[in-house]
Order: structure tokens, then C-alpha cells, then sequence
């Protein structure tokens, strides 16, 4: 195996420090290796893959989307499209969808869209955008500058101007930040990558107080909080509020690369043919993807269910802090959960794949679990019993 890696990565630019595991297929809620060995998978390919591995209705809806074609350009319709944009619209509460292929395209198009709202809104001179600490928004430059880790940021400086941040669920903070020039807030209702922090109910509803009151774009990234994850559709859903674009990813193609921006008409009518474009976004495969996924959420009941297994996790994590000197607090919602530690998580998680569990970090003291929606409560004590082995309890 170790020589295998090393010839691999002799043709891998380092970006990644990748655990030594080489992944042949997935099997329900397992990813098993080359050498057979398989592993209950807690990352879900970060919270992508919510069908897990062997959903027969979506891997066909798939091979026969192979076969009539994956792609035609975004110079035509296609039914898929159609049907997919029709879905989307109805679960996020929009009317009008726009489709990329990834998170981090999906806020780009996010920004644009904001900017050109304020624009045909008499607000030419708005050029500052708000987000958050520990935001995460993706790596393409646009996303990047929205991104509250310096470290992620800094060697690519400099960044899109206008771009500050504000303290997570510190309003006085966001406030302090707001000026005539403020186009846009970004928001994630639940911090992924960031370390697993929900939102206070009166951080979300007051952000979206301020927008209203200034004709500001709240933006709210559902790329990993979204799609059936906190056991809501969308995490906003918990706060009561609607964001004016809602931006989407990881899970809504369950593993085809699929992202997608949304908003109601008067904000999605901003955008004019010339404004935007994507080649790949909207291709039949990644629409046909997006449509037999909301399907299958559907017929499985996987919001419910998430609800249902997540907040049984919960219970599981926040039992295992209260017997453990190192596990310090069990934070998130639904199957987005975070366990933070007095210590760094690394080794955790390596012995962890070790004894056939796949687990990942959200930085570096918490462990995040963000498993595939279907699992049950029998693979939440699966987990939990290796993760207790790990940590000696
Ligand atoms: C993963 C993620 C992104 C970036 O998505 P990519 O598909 O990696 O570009 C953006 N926002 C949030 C909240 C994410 O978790």
C-alpha cells in the first residue's frame, strides 16, 4: 500500500494530506478498500453522498441518463433541467435557480447576483460584502475572500476589496460592520467546515432584520447545512427566516458535482442573458442527479429521518463528553454534528479508520460527523463504540 501512495502521489500536486487508504467502492453505508477491508462511513465524501452507496433508483436514474447523454450545453432545454430547477425552486421556497458544479461556483454566482441586485437598485457605489469568522464559503477567489480562515486567504492576497468580517452570533458585530456601502451579507445558518456552529436563533433573525432595513442581500450557503443535513431541507428553516439567494452543493447531487444559487424572481430577474455562465452547469446528467434525489428524500422521508437518527447522535455525543475528560462539547443539528476536544483530533481520527470507522475534522479540535442520511440508529452505536475505543473511555 505504502509504495502504491507513493507512486500515486508522485502525480498529485500536494494540496491535500490524504489518510493511506485507497477507496474501491462503497456499499450502504460502508466505503470498502482495495485490500477488501471496509469502513462505516461517517464523512458521507463531506457530506455529499446523503444516499449512501447502494440506492438502486438513483444509480439507474444515472446509467439511463448515460445512455440518452450527458450533456447538450446550456444553449438548449432539456427535461432534466427543467424538471430539476422546477424541484429546487419548490424545496428552497425560490422561484428561479441558477446550476454550477460546486459550492464554491454557487457563492460566486451568489455575489454577482447580489452586486447586480443593488446595482438596479440604485446602489451602484455598494461594493462591501459582510461575512463571519470561520466562514467557509470555497477557494476559487471570489469564494475565497468570503472565507473567515486568514490562513486559507492570506497566501493569495490580495483579495476581492470590500470584504470584512464579523464575529459568528455576535450581532453587534455584523452591526459595527454595516455601511451605506454594504451590498451583501454572507451566512452559513450552521458553520461547517469552521468547527460546527449553529446559529442563534437571534443572529440569523437579526441578520436578516438589517438587510431588510437597508435593502442588503442576505445570502445564506447551504452548501454543507442544506439539503436534508440538520434535519430541516434547509438550516435556515430552524430560524424562520428566508434568505433573498440561498446558495447549494454537496448533497443535492448525493455525488455527481452539482451546485446551484437561488432566489426569488425580483432578485433572480437582476441576472440577464451575458451576466453569468457555466459550460457544465445544468448538464442532463448532474440535472437528472438533482431531480431522483429530491425524489428519493421524498419517498425514504429523509428529513425526518435525519431529524429522527441525528438527534439520537446527539444524545449519543453529548453522553460520550459527560464521561470523557477530553471531549469538551457535542455542538449541531440533525446528521451535522461536531465533538470537540481538549486536544487535536488528528490521531483520533487516524486510529478511527484504523478500526474501520471513517470520521473527519472541522478544524483542528473537532471531529465532524456527517454521515450518509440513511443510517440508522444501530450504525450511530456502531460508531460511537469505536470512537469510545479510541478515546479509552
Ligand atoms: C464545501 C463548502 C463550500 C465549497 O464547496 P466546493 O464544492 O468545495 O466548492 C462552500 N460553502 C460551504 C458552507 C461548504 O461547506
Amino acid at each position: 500500500m505504502k509504495e502504491r501512495i507513493d507512486e500515486i502521489n508522485e502525480h498529485l500536486i500536494y494540496s491535500y494530506k490524504r489518510y493511506p487508504v485507497i477507496f474501491d467502492h462503497g456499499e450502504d453505508v460502508y466505503l470498502v478498500d482495495v485490500n477488501g477491508k471496509k469502513y462505516l462511513d461517517f464523512g458521507g465524501g463531506i457530506a455529499v453522498c446523503s444516499l449512501g452507496y447502494s440506492n438502486d433508483v438513483y444509480k439507474n436514474a444515472l446509467k439511463e441518463q448515460i445512455d440518452k447523454g450527458i450533456h447538450f450545453s446550456n444553449y438548449f432545454y432539456s427535461e432534466p433541467l427543467a424538471e430539476a430547477a422546477k424541484k429546487i425552486a419548490f424545496i428552497s421556497g425560490t422561484d428561479k435557480v441558477f446550476f454550477c458544479n460546486s459550492g464554491s461556483e454557487a457563492n460566486e454566482g451568489a455575489l454577482k447576483l447580489a452586486r447586480k441586485y443593488a446595482i438596479l437598485h440604485g446602489h451602484e457605489d455598494r461594493h462591501e460584502i459582510i461575512s463571519m469568522n470561520k466562514a467557509f464559503h470555497g477557494r476559487s477567489m471570489g469564494a475565497l475572500s468570503v472565507t473567515g480562515t486568514k490562513k486559507y486567504r492570506e497566501p493569495y492576497e490580495p483579495m476581492l476589496p470590500g470584504v470584512s468580517f464579523a464575529e459568528y452570533n455576535d450581532l453587534d458585530s455584523v452591526k459595527a460592520l454595516v455601511t451605506e456601502n454594504t451590498y451583501a451579507i454572507i451566512v452559513e445558518a450552521l458553520q461547517g467546515e469552521g468547527g460546527i456552529y449553529p446559529a442563534d436563533p437571534e443572529f440569523i433573525q437579526g441578520i436578516r432584520k438589517i438587510c431588510d432595513e437597508n435593502d442588503i442581500m442576505m445570502i445564506c450557503d447551504e452548501v454543507q447545512c442544506g439539503m436534508g443535513r440538520t434535519g430541516r431541507m434547509f438550516a435556515f428553516e430552524h430560524y424562520g427566516i428566508k434568505p433573498d439567494i440561498v446558495t447549494m452543493a454537496k448533497g443535492i447531487g448525493a455525488g455527481i458535482s452539482v451546485g446551484a444559487f437561488a432566489a426569488r424572481s425580483e432578485v433572480a430577474d437582476c441576472m440577464v442573458p451575458g451576466d453569468h455562465g457555466t459550460t457544465f452547469g445544468g448538464n442532463p446528467l448532474a440535472m437528472k442527479a438533482v431531480c431522483t434525489v429530491i425524489d428519493e428524500f421524498e419517498r425514504l422521508e429523509l428529513v425526518k429521518h435525519a431529524d429522527e437518527v441525528g438527534r439520537y447522535m446527539g444524545e449519543q455525543l453529548a453522553a460520550l463528553v459527560e464521561s470523557s475528560d477530553i471531549c469538551v462539547s457535542a455542538r449541531g443539528l440533525g446528521l451535522m454534528r461536531g465533538l470537540e476536544m481538549s486536544v487535536p483530533v488528528a490521531d483520533y481520527i487516524s486510529r478511527a479508520l484504523e478500526k474501520g470507522l471513517v470520521l473527519m475534522a472541522a478544524g483542528a479540535n473537532v471531529i465532524r460527523f456527517v454521515p450518509p442520511l440513511v443510517i440508522e440508529k444501530s450504525h450511530v452505536d456502531d460508531m460511537i463504540g469505536i470512537l469510545s475505543d479510541v478515546i479509552n473511555i
